[in-house]
């Protein structure tokens, strides 16, 4: 019956999360999962690590192997585009000209590139890394490269650049901001990373604009910077953030701005219609007055996921999940716990020198998020403690006597 059918658009983190916890808390109806990529589901952060540095293969992406979809009888549509929703007929159209009937139906279609509106940009050599396919080309590019410009230096364009040094490929960073990370993380964790980064060989280019990308028969032959500087390249990776895919929720007239609009338990103003993960835009318990968020991370895809999932099977509850974030750029791995936006004040735990402390995020007085650089068992206590909302003083963070895993067990009083 199209009643009990659950249709996920996007067979990403999100869309395969839903499908498994659907099954896994008992819903019997149909579950259907269509995406608009040719391969099984899978993981996207090995993309810019192992998978890309050719450390593993496919096999270890996969979410699950396909026997897992016949198993859960989760009817899997491969390549297929969703291209319409009417929400009168509850219906979606694909690009195969298919009609699909639903009863609730969840948008889980992720981002895609951002891509700046340069001149050149169509080039050969200039690459993306989002999904397998631009991977897939980007690792074959990658050993015949020389010389690699990154525009972007987020986590994606370091991730990708720590790669491409460990290969002895030159690298330069061209970042619009003043620092790394510049966004997601502190001053302080910026400044270790790019100093990691410096000494393996890495150069930046910092506070510059790209206005082009040169090329000469066709191929990438370099980018040109506002202020008359060429840098030299055989590859241009293009890493400056993404953008929610919302159209088919824009064009069926429901609610968008920065992802698809959506309330405490994710749903969006069509009770019938859900958006989960990158593309949706929720009010998140963690942000400065549960301000309206639209996070990028694989734990905010899968307990968005689980969230919906336990409403569909009737029993619904508010999205509270404390956002995490991770990154792993050469021997140093980021841990982010909570949302560190609007933070007015910043102590640090450990030692700076070393590699090894977390920074703890304060806004207004309250502790918002902590970032643990090789510190994975500061990030742990950081998740406890702010998801149980205790508070831990600037002073207790700094003295590293002081045992943050008692503070995050015991109750104060
Ligand atoms: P996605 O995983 O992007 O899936 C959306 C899917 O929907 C895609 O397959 C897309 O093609 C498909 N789709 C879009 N439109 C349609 C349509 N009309 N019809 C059908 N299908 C459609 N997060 C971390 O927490 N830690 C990390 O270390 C980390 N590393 C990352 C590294 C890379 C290279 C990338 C790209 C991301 C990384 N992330 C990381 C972010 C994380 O992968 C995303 O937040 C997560 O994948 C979001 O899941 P999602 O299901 O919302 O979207």
């Amino acid at each position: 019956m199209a009643s009990d059918t659950v249709l996920i658009l996007g067979a990403g983190h999100a869309g395969f999360q839903l499908a498994a916890s659907l099954r896994q808390h008992g819903c019997d109806g149909r579950v259907m999962l269509a995406g608009d990529e040719p391969v099984l589901p899978y993981q996207r952060p090995p993309l810019s690590k192992d998978y890309l540095d050719g450390k593993t293969g496919l096999d270890l992406l996969l979410m699950r192997p396909e026997a897992f979809y016949r198993d859960h009888k989760i009817e899997l549509l491969h390549g297929m585009r969703a291209e319409a929703i009417d929400r009168a007929a509850k219906t979606v159209r694909f690009a195969s000209g298919e009609r699909v009937e639903y009863g609730h139906l969840v948008l889980a279609t992720g981002a895609r590139n951002r891509q700046p509106p340069l001149p050149g940009i169509e080039l050969d050599g200039v690459c993306y890394l989002r999904n397998l396919a631009e991977t897939d080309d980007l690792r074959a590019r990658l050993t015949a490269a020389e010389h690699i410009v990154v525009i972007g230096a987020g986590f994606i364009g370091l991730e990708f650049a720590a790669i491409a040094r460990g290969k002895g490929k030159e690298v330069t960073i061209v970042e619009m901001l003043d620092r790394v990370m510049a966004r997601v993380a502190s001053a302080p964790v910026s400044q270790v990373f790019a100093e990691a980064h410096r000494k393996t060989g890495v150069e930046f280019v910092f506070g510059a604009q790209a206005v082009q990308i040169a090329g000469a028969h066709g191929r990438a032959t370099g980018i040109d910077l506002a202020d008359g500087r060429h840098l030299p390249a055989d590859l241009v990776l293009i890493s400056i953030g993404v953008v929610p895919n919302t159209e088919l929720a824009a064009a069926a007239e429901l609610p968008v701005a920065n992802g698809v609009l959506v309330d405490e338990v994710l749903a969006t103003a069509d009770p019938a219609v859900s958006a989960i993960g990158d593309c949706a835009s929720f009010p998140c318990r963690h942000a400065p007055d549960n301000a309206l968020s639209r996070l990028e991370s694989v734990q905010n895809a899968a307990d968005h996921a689980r969230c919906v999932a336990d409403r569909i099977v009737g029993k619904p509850h508010p999205y509270t999940a404390l956002p995490w974030f991770w990154s792993e750029q050469g021997p140093l791995r980021l841990q982010i716990a909570g949302l560190t936006t609007g933070f007015d004040r910043a102590v640090t735990r450990g030692d700076v020198e070393s590699g090894q402390f977390s920074v703890f995020c304060y806004r207004g007085g309250e502790l918002a998020g902590i970032e643990s650089v090789n510190r994975p068992a500061d990030h742990a206590q950081a998740r406890r403690l702010l998801t149980a909302g205790r508070q831990v003083t600037p002073e207790q963070a700094t003295d590293e006597s002081f045992d943050l895993r008692a503070a995050a067990t015991v109750r104060p009083g």
